[in-house]
């Protein structure tokens, strides 16, 4: 039987490729290249415009560490905002958190939230819960009709191409600051260091010009380009490294736990000094 593989390509001249079981969906929606293909390798996998998003394998590292680090800092997280995040991991990590009253979704594209529940079910499980409010807008445009709205803002978004463009701008943080609560924080993911060096250059420089608290933490994504992923978490009032560790309980999760809580958050060198 001839094998299929699909190839991620992550610069130029370098990608990842990956043998092929299935391809489930493709589809151009209204705003990206749409497919679901099962591999041999990482399970069900969901891609946009060609990248890889996440995948039944490895998505327990990144939705933990996007919703853990924030939520164990802010002491009463009650109404908390995903910008992206259709495939629906966030929300179901948010949803471990009894202080939570509130989790809004808001995806640009209905079809992503559409396809993750009927092909990534362990993924999208907490879409349909009571606490979960699901809504598909432009998340640029719901923070500025939302302000001094949320306690914890979570951009869990794609690369800053395409209609994630503007949610990687200096004034996408303004609009969060604004949307915030007058102690409320935020956290983004922003990439990798070996590729995207000056993306977290400039997204930690802009978000400094904003918020008062900047750090940025890390984990391993293996699906995800070099495997080192960052993550920039601004806040007005809160910060992650003076949390008790002791007193942050252990709760259902694979990778994030009480002890690697401050320990995410020591850079390799080559990375600190992109933010410095
Ligand atoms: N974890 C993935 C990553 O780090 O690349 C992101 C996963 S999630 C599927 C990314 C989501 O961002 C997509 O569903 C996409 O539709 C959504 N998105 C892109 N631009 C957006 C915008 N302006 N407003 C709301 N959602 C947006």
């Amino acid at each position: 039987m001839t094998e299929i593989w699909f190839t991620e390509k992550q610069t130029d001249h370098y990608g990842i490729t990956m043998k092929l079981k299935e391809t489930y969906v493709r589809e151009q929606t209204d705003f990206q290249d749409l497919a679901m293909v099962e591999t041999e390798e990482w399970g069900t996998m969901l891609l946009l415009d060609g990248m890889v998003m996440t995948t039944d394998k490895d998505e327990f590292v990144y939705h933990e560490m996007v919703a853990h680090p924030a939520l164990f800092t802010h002491p009463n997280p009650e109404h908390v905002l995903v910008v992206g995040g259709g495939d629906g991991g966030v929300i179901r990590e948010i949803l471990k958190h009894p202080k939570v009253k509130r989790a809004v979704l808001v995806d640009i594209d209905g079809k992503v939230i559409e396809y993750s529940k009927r092909y990534l079910p362990q993924i999208a499980s907490g879409l349909d819960d009571p606490r979960v409010e699901v809504i598909v807008n432009d998340g640029f445009m719901h923070i500025h009709d939302h302000k001094n709205t949320y306690d914890v803002i979570m951009v869990d978004s794609t690369e800053p191409v395409g209609p994630a463009v503007q949610l990687f701008t200096r004034g996408f943080y303004q609009g969060i600051y604004d949307a915030l609560k007058e102690d409320g924080m935020f956290v983004a993911q922003t990439d990798n260091p070996w590729f995207k060096a000056d993306l977290i250059r400039n997204v930690n420089r802009d978000v400094k010009a904003v918020f008062p608290i900047v750090r940025t933490y890390w984990a391993n994504v293996p699906t995800y380009p070099s495997g080192l992923w960052t993550f920039t978490l601004g806040s007005k009032k809160y910060d992650p490294l003076e949390v008790d560790e002791s007193a942050i309980p252990e709760i259902d999760t694979k990778y994030y736990s009480p002890r690697l809580h401050k320990a995410a958050f020591v850079l390799p060198k080559f990375v600190e000094d992109l933010v410095k």
